[in-house]
């Protein structure tokens, strides 16, 4: 038969997740880190992946790992779960908490992942926007809470792409005034060395997620962690594929988070570039830019799709949220090494300033 019947109804007006992977010189689309790991990281990675045996199927749940991170966290080992990148996580937390007949609280513009899975599970999304300048509207959160309705809540801090942290006041009073599952996004924190750790122990719908793809320059790898309640992961793991975590991505985890103290100090630089983007951008004329605690800034100009266009015919490839509602005018530069950023920023003035939009 040459034809087919039509996928499942839910995926009719869906369209596929676009990172808008396009080669340039300077790559500052993605907030990866601009660094790839060190030589002598590689070799010790290399020799262990050598002695891999590569017939078997891995640990699921990647337990070395898991005791590793717990250990670390001060946490027991079933506080834990290792994911396929964040990404499979965040989708575990809706097949878990959603579905259909269950809503997810979002509080956009955030990372679209959230409502994209939503949507894949049939998890109704509740949307309670963020103010203008785009820090969530707290009041508004716990007063849609307070119905009694929503099963689980996602925050990214710092949130992405504006960069603002959470209140950490604001998230302990939503832990005790909800039983909603709460997931504080915690992609950057190392950016910004605020956690919502302290609060696991007493609030059990808590989660907090991590991934590697960020400070840690894992990104090719795919390798992200939940911290939470003993309860909490042992429901996100019957939602979850068995050998989600192969075993050379497990290796390589475990290498990395060993010798973690080794970004340390490259993370501060990173946060150094930061402000130092920020500073040459706020000089602009027409240029606003929000303050951020990640490895990344959001910019308001106008003619922003017309801009981004122009820095991307430059080589410059950022990411264009001007069609995002609420993000209007809106491009998102991650930092990126040195020469990436002076890239960046003469071209962009150039354009800017030269009215060439
Ligand atoms: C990058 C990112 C993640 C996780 O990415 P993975 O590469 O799948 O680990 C999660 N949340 C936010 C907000 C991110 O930007």
């Amino acid at each position: 038969m040459n034809i087919v019947r039509a996928a499942a109804p839910h995926l009719e007006d869906m369209v596929a997740y676009d990172p808008q992977y396009l080669p340039a010189k300077a790559f500052l689309s993605a907030n990866e880190n601009a660094r790839d790991i060190s030589e002598s990281l590689r070799d010790m990675i290399a020799e262990k992946v050598a002695l891999t045996p590569f017939n078997r199927y891995p640990d699921p749940l990647a337990n070395d790992l898991r005791d590793q991170i717990a250990c670390a966290y001060g946490l027991e080992r079933d506080q834990v779960l290792v994911g396929n990148g964040g990404d499979e996580l965040l989708f575990n937390l809706v097949l878990a908490w959603g579905g259909p007949g269950r809503k997810l609280l979002n509080v956009p513009p955030t990372f679209s992942v959230y409502t994209h899975n939503a949507t894949l599970t049939g998890t109704e999304v509740v949307n309670v926007r963020r103010r203008e300048d785009l820090t969530i509207d707290e009041e508004a959160v716990l007063e849609r809470v307070s119905q009694g309705d929503i099963d689980c809540i996602v925050i990214a801090s710092p949130n992405n792409p504006s960069g603002d942290l959470v209140d950490q006041r604001f998230i302990r009073r939503l832990l005790s005034e909800t039983d909603a599952l709460v997931l504080v996004d915690e992609a950057y924190y190392e950016f910004a060395d605020v956690s919502t750790l302290p609060l696991l122990s007493e609030h059990k719908n808590l989660v907090i997620l991590h991934t590697f793809s960020k400070a840690y320059r894992l990104a090719a790898v795919r390798l992200g962690y939940v911290l939470a309640h003993v309860d909490v992961v042992k429901e996100l793991i019957k939602v979850r594929q068995p050998y989600s975590v192969d075993r050379v991505s497990q290796v390589i985890g475990s290498c990395v988070f060993e010798r973690r103290a080794e970004f340390v100090q490259e993370i501060d630089e990173i946060i150094e570039r930061r402000e130092s983007l920020y500073a040459s951008l706020i000089r602009l004329n027409r240029v606003q830019v929000y303050p951020s605690d990640a490895n990344y800034l959001l910019i308001k100009v106008e003619g922003a799709h017309e801009i981004w266009e122009k820095l991307y015919e430059r080589g410059v490839l950022v990411r264009d949220f001007s069609s995002t509602p609420g993000l209007e005018n809106c491009l998102r530069v991650s930092v990126g090494s040195p020469e990436e950023n002076a890239l960046f920023l003469k071209e962009f003035t150039t354009i800017v300033q030269g009215d060439l939009i």
